[in-house]
């Protein structure tokens, strides 16, 4: 019988699961709404319920051998515990995989969702090949996850890897974490739409002054035209993300380092002011070094990130 993992994304908008294979072949998948709720049986019931769902449509299809998480969250790998998910909030502290394993009688990994699409990229996708990767993800935030020597960078808490709150501006916008000017809040989809918003009043004939709701979207459609004002948050937003990931590359001395989310889409519009700010800011040799690369794996990077850890530690 063919060994399986069935992997879940428990994202604060959806729970998304797949039952994937030793070659990362993904075999079914089904999704449902996360309950918005304060209550972590709640989730917990949605969870198991949609994992019963899937390990009886593949039943025939091979054997399910673990259950693997990832989540939004500052986890503690080792016990299997949440620490914090400011997403879902319901599930502050909670001992998640002992929780999940009783009701399923799996064993059951758990994982960061930016750590475990780091590990999916490097398995499957843009960064296959290399063992120094670090995976930036621009979308409603900015994720990221390092990963050295093909081990993720956790930090002695599970803190680590929080590359969309480095400081690029340091008396710049307030974010959320509680500081200003974070990466987040320049290179981000949401951040973008601010920068369009806030610069607009200096570009009169920009078509994007006739959009009510503009969107990330409708930034990229109007800088592949040749918008100006397009053009200039895809200026601005790729200098701020080169002068983090100039930063790391002096700190990390990566090989690869792999940008996806939806921000990503514009990347022919952004990467030669990311390229730049490295080449003008990082030492030379690790500048030459590191390659950037757009990620390949899309949403399925996460589950196909934790499910190969799955693989590699229970099996
Ligand atoms: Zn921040």
């Amino acid at each position: 019988m063919n060994r399986t993992v069935l992997a879940a994304d428990l994202g604060g908008t959806n729970l998304r699961m797949a039952v994937i294979g030793e070659d990362g072949k993904i075999l079914y998948r089904q999704k449902h709404e996360t309950p918005k709720t304060e209550k972590t049986d709640e989730i917990i019931n949605a969870f198991t319920e949609l994992s019963q769902q899937c390990i009886s449509a593949v039943k025939n299809n091979g054997e399910i051998v673990a259950i693997a998480a990832a989540v939004p969250a500052t986890i503690n790998a080792e016990d299997g515990i949440i620490s914090k998910a400011p997403n879902i909030p319901a599930l502050d502290g909670f001992r998640f995989s002992a929780a999940v394993s009783s009701e399923l009688n799996l064993p059951v990994i758990l994982e960061n969702d930016a750590n475990s699409a780091a590990v999916g990229e490097q398995w499957l996708g843009a960064a296959k090949g290399f063992k120094n990767s670090i995976c930036v993800t621009l979308g409603t935030g900015v994720g990221g996850g390092i990963i050295i020597f093909d081990r993720i960078l956790r930090g002695i808490d599970g803190t680590a890897g929080e590359i969309g709150h480095i400081c690029v501006e340091p008396l710049g916008a307030p974010c959320g974490c509680g500081s200003r000017g974070c990466l987040e809040q320049y290179s981000s989809a949401t951040a973008m739409v601010r920068l369009a918003r806030e610069l607009e009043n200096q570009y009169p004939k920009s078509i994007l002054q006739n959009k009510t709701r503009c969107t990330a979207l409708d930034i990229f459609e109007a800088g592949k035209i040749g918008d100006d004002l397009a053009l200039e948050v895809f200026r601005q937003m790729g200098f701020y993300l080169g002068v983090a990931l100039a930063g790391l590359v002096n700190v990390l001395n990566p090989e690869v380092i792999v940008i996806g989310g939806g921000a990503a889409a514009g990347w022919e519009l952004f990467i030669a002011h990311v390229q730049e700010q490295i080449r003008k800011r990082a030492f030379h040799e690790p500048a030459e070094r590191v390659k950037l690369v757009r990620a390949e794996l899309d949403d399925d990077a996460g589950i196909l990130g934790v499910a190969h850890l799955a693989f590699e530690k229970l099996i």
